[in-house]
């Protein structure tokens, strides 16, 4: 850990950080120094102090869609995740900090008797998260929703722009290939009924309860792949999981790396699982898909770090 930096935040400094406590999928290892960021002020200063000391680094919010080589990364790690939800409401707007938890968003909106982003209940990592996967469920989308966020560019930056800068498609924003992060962010919902909406969560959450693993006895990232996009071989958008299983996938096992048993979607860390295995494991999901199906499953989890058996293609990885 530079010194610097250690006296600068030594409030918000892990010392000794491993990847695999700050990931849902409890794979990871060790990084150069992890900087704990819960509001915009603190990200930008930690954001402007790395970029000045031309020190690497890379972001993450709640590690639920990610998965983290064994090896760790050789760079530090900002943190943008904030156990005080961050919200206000103008009008029908609600701004959001990219540190809050998508569900605390979306329970907030329900409460405020809002409508548009009640279906991302349940839905784990933060706002920040979400707006550059374009997270969504049942069909929609907060990009749907999204009116404009701001950003910082990894040499502190700051800029805002309109949901038409951001490329939105499904499960994806531009985001994805760009080097800025989301500071916060402004949704525009509709008035609606707030009892509605609070019978509407807890039916999601029951489902997502149901079908879902439990994070606690099944680590894992979610779905694995996106579902099949409309324009594919496919006609309409179908789920991945029925793909896999109609090709056999259930049962596949690589090492540590199982199939989640009422999900082929899912892969779920099992004992002494390596972030290698999940590639792999991956890989034969691809593979079987491609020989019943003859098209490619895209991944929706990113990965993150050196995989051993990953090639050496940059498209594949990130940072
Ligand atoms: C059990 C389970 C169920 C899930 N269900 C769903 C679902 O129904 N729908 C769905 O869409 N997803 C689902 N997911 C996947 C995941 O929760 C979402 O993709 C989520 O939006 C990721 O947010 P995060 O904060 O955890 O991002 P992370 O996993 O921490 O990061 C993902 C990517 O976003 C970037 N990022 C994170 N925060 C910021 C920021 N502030 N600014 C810029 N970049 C940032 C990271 O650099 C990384 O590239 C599920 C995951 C799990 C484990």
């Amino acid at each position: 850990m530079d010194s610097t930096l250690a006296q600068k935040f030594h409030d918000q400094i892990v010392s000794g950080a491993r990847l695999c406590d700050y990931t849902t999928f409890r794979l990871g290892g060790a990084c150069r120094g992890l900087i704990a960021c819960q509001i915009p002020e603190q990200l930008e200063l930690a954001v402007k102090s790395l970029a000045d000391a031309r020190l690497p680094f890379i972001l993450i919010g709640g590690g639920s869609n990610l998965v983290v080589s064994d090896q760790g990364v050789d760079c530090y790690v900002l943190r943008y995740v904030t156990d005080k939800p961050l919200l206000e409401r103008e009008g029908n707007d609600i701004i959001v900090s990219g540190s809050t938890s998508l569900d605390a968003l979306a329970l907030f909106s329900i409460e405020q008797g809002l409508a548009g982003l009640e279906y991302t209940s349940g839905i784990p990592g933060t706002v920040g998260g979400a707006v550059v996967g374009n997270a969504g469920a049942f069909g929609k989308q907060v990009g749907d929703v999204l009116k404009s966020v701001t950003l910082i560019s990894k040499t502190g930056t700051r800029s805002k722009v309109g949901p038409e800068a951001l490329g939105f498609t499904y499960r994806h924003s531009n985001l994805k290939e760009r080097d800025e992060i989301v500071v916060a962010a402004r949704f525009a919902l509709q008035p609606g009924e707030r009892e509605k909406f609070l019978e509407e969560r807890a039916k999601i959450l029951a489902i997502r309860h149901e079908k879902h693993p439990d994070l606690a006895t099944h680590p894992c990232a979610g779905s694995f792949f996106r579902n099949v996009e409309p324009t594919s071989k496919a006609e309409k958008r179908q789920a991945a999981g029925w793909f896999l299983e109609q090709a056999g996938g259930k049962d596949l096992k690589i090492g540590g790396a199982l199939i989640f048993e009422k999900h082929a979607n899912i892969i779920v860390k099992g004992p002494q699982c390596t972030a290698d295995d999940v590639y792999q494991l991956s890989c034969k999901m691809q593979q079987i898909v491609k020989e019943k199906f003859h098209f490619d499953l895209v991944r929706e989890v990113r990965f993150v770090g050196k995989i051993n058996s990953l090639p050496k293609n940059p498209s594949e990885m990130f940072w």
